[in-house]
């Protein structure tokens, strides 16, 4: 397709999950005075329902909204999130912990690790968690926003009350709301076919036109895979997990401020507590574990009443070959799926939100727009379904075929690369835009079972006692800094307090903030 310089101005979004609403809110924020923008959604259809976990990143995006913690929170039922406990993966006996903080201090010529890789061949280091303040306040059950960034966080929170407070923003901002079904989606080609997509047709016979239109219609990609017919690419080699069940619980024991993933011969499974209630589910290869049996095997592993009905969903890990093709962009599930192991759907949808405002249309799509929006997009996912896999290949369990064969699979160059490197010598590096960096990867090698060979001469230079004073040194502001912290739940209970009574479309009013 040649770059097209027509007017340019109606935008539709099509789907009202939490990609179609966090599109809505940035995009209205930013340009809503000179776009008109439509979203339409089904609530007969509905929205996934899940993803209430979050990366550190997603400040970045609340920022650019200007949206109050303590508000956002409040309407959210949300809690802090220092990381993730890995329970049974590296074998049914192990943990480990990947914090978002970074642990203990680098060297400009070498991270922490290898400092602690000597200290540990001398006999003088604790557990390498018990030198990052993120890991150690996670289990001691403790919270308080420290200055100086001292603890990085990210949050827990209700995926249908997040929806719903985007939305009250964005219409505040001039979003349109339709309420239907799409029944049919026409585009400008010959015989209707081949063709921009001009407009969507509801079932009930109105018509939605538009300029650009943008894909957030969940798995079905009902616009850029259907209609436009770009194809998918299967990533199910490297990530068997094909299905997942999900459920809610009524909280029967304090938010804890961690992310609890827990590890099984059919996959593993998710425990995320909000402030109110539980968000639990199951990842799961179909060659595994039955769709018939999931909803009992979850039943028998989640505290508290259930909320809801377990529900089973399909999916197919990959991504979308292009995520923009013709006047359309997908965005969320609709532009790719992988497991939600590291939380990093939310954060992808984030990414695409953002590019689309650094790349948009100035008066008609320019290819080269497009061309480098879908090389962005794809390098940014491959990254993170590397990291994904790494937690899956390096693993010592023998409960099921699944953990043989993803310990066994010839992986991607590029993570290949990667566990090569690290095994031999202890290092990783990270180019700009990754999304994980030293530290996360630090973390799920070692707590996967990698130990490298080879630590970097420059902690050769630290006699015994240095490094013992060294490392004895930060294990002691750690722990003392989590000595000082709040217990977390008294903490989100004070900081939402003045907000109890408030409604969520108060609590997201645009006069407040616009
Ligand atoms: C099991 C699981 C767990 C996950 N956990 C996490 C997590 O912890 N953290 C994280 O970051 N991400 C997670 N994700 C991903 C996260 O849920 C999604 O990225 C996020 O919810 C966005 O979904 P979406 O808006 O793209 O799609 P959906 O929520 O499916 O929304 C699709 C929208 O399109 C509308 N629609 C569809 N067809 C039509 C039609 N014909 N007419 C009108 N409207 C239509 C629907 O009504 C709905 O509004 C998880 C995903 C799964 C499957």
């Amino acid at each position: 397709m040649n770059t097209t310089t027509k007017p340019f101005h109606r935008v539709v979004i099509a789907g009202g999950g939490t990609a179609g609403w966090m599109m809505a809110a940035l995009m209205s924020k930013l340009l809503g005075k000179q776009l008109d923008i439509k979203l339409v959604e089904s609530e007969e259809i509905g929205t996934v329902g899940v993803g209430e976990a979050t990366i550190p990143a997603l400040h970045t995006f609340h920022n650019l909204l200007g949206i109050n913690e303590a508000e956002f929170m409040a309407a959210t039922n949300a809690t802090f999130k220092l990381g993730i406990n890995f329970e049974g993966w590296k074998n049914i006996a192990q943990d480990y912990f990947h914090s978002f903080g970074s642990t203990g201090n680098d060297h400009w010529s070498a991270g922490f690790q290898h400092f602690w890789l000597k200290g540990r061949a001398e006999g003088l280091a604790k557990t390498y968690t018990d030198y990052n303040p993120e890991t150690v306040a996670a289990f001691a059950n403790r919270f308080a926003h420290l200055p100086r960034g001292g603890l990085n966080y990210a949050y827990h929170m209700d995926a249908g009350r997040y929806a719903k407070f985007l939305r009250a923003m964005s219409e505040g901002y001039g979003v349109k709301r339709v309420e239907g079904k799409i029944a049919a989606v026409l585009q400008d080609g010959p015989e209707g076919k081949d063709g921009d997509i001009t407009a969507l047709v509801m079932q009930d016979g109105s018509r939605i036109d538009g300029d650009l239109f943008i894909d957030c219609t969940g798995f079905r990609s009902l616009l850029l895979g259907e209609t436009l017919g770009v194809g998918y690419e299967d990533w199910s080699y490297w990530l068997p997990c094909d299905r997942a069940v999900a459920v809610q619980t009524a909280a029967v024991r304090e938010a804890w401020p961690y992310t609890r993933s827990i590890c099984h011969p059919f996959g593993w499974q998710w425990r995320i507590p909000l402030q109110h209630r539980v968000g639990n589910g199951l990842v799961y290869s179909s060659k595994e574990l039955s769709d018939a049996d999931a909803p009992d095997v979850l039943k028998r592993n989640v505290e508290g009443e259930l909320l809801i009905q377990p529900r089973v969903i399909k999916f197919l890990p990959g991504q979308r070959n292009k995520v923009w093709h013709r006047n359309c962009v997908a965005v969320g599930l609709a532009s790719g799926f992988v497991e939600p192991l590291e939380s990093t759907s939310i954060h992808l949808i984030q990414r695409a939100a953002i590019r689309l405002m650094q790349t948009f249309p100035q008066g008609g799509i320019n290819q080269a727009d497009v061309d480098e929006f879908n090389l962005q997009s794809k390098r940014e996912l491959e990254h993170i379904r590397d990291f994904i896999v790494l937690h899956y290949t390096v693993n010592e369990r023998t409960d099921s075929a699944l953990w043989k064969h993803v310990r066994e699979m010839d992986l991607p160059a590029t993570l290949q690369h990667r566990i090569d490197l690290f095994r031999e010598t202890g290092r990783v590096f990270r180019t700009s835009d990754e999304l994980f960096a030293e530290n996360s990867w630090v973390q799920v090698m070692m707590g996967q079972g990698i130990t490298p060979k080879r630590y970097h001469p420059v902690a050769d230079l630290m006699g015994k006692q240095e490094l013992s004073t060294f490392l004895g040194d930060i294990h002691l502001k750690v722990s003392r800094t989590v000595a000082g912290l709040p217990q977390h739940q008294a903490y989100v209970e004070q900081l939402c307090a003045p907000y109890r009574n408030a409604t969520v479309a108060q609590l997201a009013a645009v006069p407040l903030r616009a």
